[in-house]
């Protein structure tokens, strides 16, 4: 294909992968102005949608603002920290003042501490080497916390651009739409903007009449999280929608939990006790003793034990397992991605499965 740029916002016209940069769908290649079918948006629906791009031209495009002044707003999604927190944002964005956002809240439990979520969360970050000025918990979809934030956002970025920073799927574009309902309502409120040697230009929604924006930064892919190997039907099953019904289990040890067939956590010591499951209310958990654990995988995987399915056990890397000594009480077990385990006692033995390159974490429970 000739080589065609959009003429909204610069990027290399392309008609294969529409969650991409440059995505234009062919029968558009006629018109007069070409479009990529982001600039599309914003111009006809005055409406952000995200684009991911290859972390190298991620780096370059985002390297821009390295030296600029302004606030950065770093979304994650609270049910995937570990996939959707950046940990080289201080890399990326350098020196500047950095607000926590974690959307999604509508789906924990109304049992959540958000207190010590909040502080969990500080902790998390601060081990990541990334200093915030304030942590907010929000529902972009439902709306709540929202003004707490957007006043945050203008307390802290003192007349200057804010930069909203995430990976794929966090809700950027939820997000950012929401904030323009709210604060505007009118049309072409949103453009384009280049920064030298960039080839997409950055979506820009005026703030103020001082020439300040709030500038929206492209997904960034993130390789460990299961979205990049599961089929999109699968990730339907295993994404929640709604609040998080938590799943009970009393078990024995030498007993074993499989979610799905995607993950799986065996119970090698302790008491008796109930260990308590938060994932996607649709995606089904099965319960066997460990002795049989592996012959299930083997002859049930992708049938009883579904997820996955035949195009996600193509992709889907193998089990590795992880064991750990449960020392505490209430500490979560969680597969990023898929959901959390609460095991509520201390000196519990556990093993871990998850595929190879999702990596299993412990955090103190926050629920
Ligand atoms: P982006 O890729 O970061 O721009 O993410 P999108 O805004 O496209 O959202 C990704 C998915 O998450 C969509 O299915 C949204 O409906 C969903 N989503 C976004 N914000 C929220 C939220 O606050 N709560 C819930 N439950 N889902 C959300």
């Amino acid at each position: 294909m000739e080589e065609i740029i959009c003429q909204g916002c610069g990027v290399h016209i392309q008609t294969s992968f529409p969650d991409r940069a440059g995505y234009t769908p062919n029968a558009a290649l006629d018109k007069e102005t070409i479009l990529c079918k982001r600039c599309f948006r914003l111009k006809h629906y005055n409406e952000i949608q995200d684009v991911s791009m290859s972390d190298d031209d991620f780096l370059k495009m985002v390297s821009q603002i390295r030296d600029k002044e302004g606030l950065v707003v770093h979304l994650v999604d609270i049910f995937d920290v570990d996939g959707t927190l950046v940990k080289s944002l201080s890399r990326i964005v350098g020196h500047k003042p950095v607000i926590l956002a974690a959307n999604k809240m509508d789906l924990l439990p109304k049992s959540t501490n958000r207190n010590k979520l909040i502080k969990w969360l500080r902790t998390t970050v601060k081990e990541a080497g990334i200093s915030v000025e304030g942590v907010y918990l929000i529902s972009s979809v439902k709306g709540h916390g929202m003004s707490d934030l957007t006043q945050a956002i203008d307390d802290h970025r003192n007349e200057k651009d804010v930069y909203i920073v995430g990976t794929t799927n966090v809700g950027k574009s939820t997000f950012i739409n929401k904030l323009i309902q709210k604060t505007t309502g009118t049309e072409n409120v949103i453009t384009t903007s280049y920064f030298p040697g960039t080839t997409l230009g950055f979506i820009e929604i005026p703030l103020d009449d001082q020439n300040a924006a709030l500038i929206d930064t492209p997904g960034i892919v993130n390789r460990k999280q299961i979205a990049h190997y599961i089929s999109d039907n699968d990730l339907k099953i295993v994404t929640p929608k709604k609040e998080i019904k938590p799943r009970v289990y009393q078990l024995n040890n030498q007993q074993t939990l499989y979610f799905g067939g995607l993950a799986r956590m065996d119970f090698n010591k302790g008491e008796r006790q109930s260990f308590v499951c938060y994932f996607s209310n649709e995606l089904s958990i099965h319960r066997t003793k460990l002795k049989n654990a592996d012959h299930l995988l083997n002859e049930h995987r992708g049938g009883l034990l579904s997820p996955p399915d035949d195009e996600t056990l193509r992709r889907i890397p193998e089990l590795t397992e992880h064991t750990y000594r449960l020392e505490y009480e209430k500490m979560d077990i969680v597969f990023p991605g898929l959901g959390w385990v609460t095991v509520p006692g201390g000196n519990v033995t556990v093993t871990a499965h998850s595929p190879k390159g999702v990596h299993v974490s412990l955090r103190k429970s926050f629920i």
